[in-house]
């Protein structure tokens, strides 16, 4: 085997470290490194300055690639989150606005017996039973739930917004004439049991004003409420 020179070997060195070289060449090199302290020096710093970039190459690639698809699923959880909050902030407006207007508009709460006022019931011509309803505490009246149950018991209840409004020129159902038309309400109550028995006006659990119930002998309406019923 010739003996090769550092020269020559330090030459062949970036083929022998690719392992490019024909297996002769590789096996004079490897026998000249083992001898020669110089030439391995030579490789270790062909390893180090061919290794180190390749390794900060390979480490920089992973990065960028951990940051490309971080980006990505910054991008998109992004663009999912802006979804999301889209999502939420109008479900929320919507819950506000339809709190705010059902607040003022949904006829929820129970006028307190309190605040009602019930005058002249009196029994009409016909056998209806009329009587005048007014609400003293200056608000509007706009609902008004009637409700019978299987007892028989009649409850006219006005109900109010929870956010209720005042008026100055009239309250509407708040202040008028009502009639009861106790023949009409027992037609779909053919079961004797549970014909309308009595007729409370206000809440049931709030003291109601008892109206009529059976037995009992009103006065005749006078001209004047008869007229209001023509
Ligand atoms: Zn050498």
């Amino acid at each position: 085997m010739n003996k090769l020179s550092c020269e020559i070997v330090q030459d062949l060195l970036p083929l022998y470290y690719d392992e490019v070289c024909s297996p002769d060449a590789r096996q004079s090199i490897a026998a000249h490194l083992a001898t020669c302290e110089k030439c391995t020096a030579a490789l270790n710093k062909l390893k180090q300055s061919s290794n180190l970039p390749f390794e900060v190459i390979t480490k920089n690639k992973q990065e960028s690639n951990a940051l490309a698809s971080f980006k990505e699923h910054w991008k998109r959880s992004k663009v999912a989150s802006f979804a999301k909050g889209l999502l939420l902030a109008s479900t929320v407006c919507g819950v506000i606005l339809i709190g705010y207007f059902g607040l003022f508009s949904w006829n929820i709460t129970k006028v307190p017996s309190s605040a009602i006022e019930i005058t002249e019931v009196s029994q009409l011509r016909d056998g209806r039973i009329a009587y005048h309803v007014k609400l003293t505490d200056g608000y509007r009246l706009n609902k008004i739930s009637a409700k019978a149950g299987d007892d028989g018991i009649l409850y006219i209840t006005p109900m109010r917004p929870v956010f209720k409004s005042k008026t100055d020129e009239e309250l509407r159902l708040g202040n008028r004439y009502d009639v009861i038309n106790l023949e009409q309400l027992n037609t779909n109550r053919t079961d004797p049991a549970k014909q309308i028995k009595a007729v409370f006006y206000g809440s049931k659990d709030d003291n109601p004003f008892l109206i009529w119930k059976q037995g009992m002998k009103l006065p005749p309406a006078t001209d004047l409420v008869e007229a209001q019923f023509d």
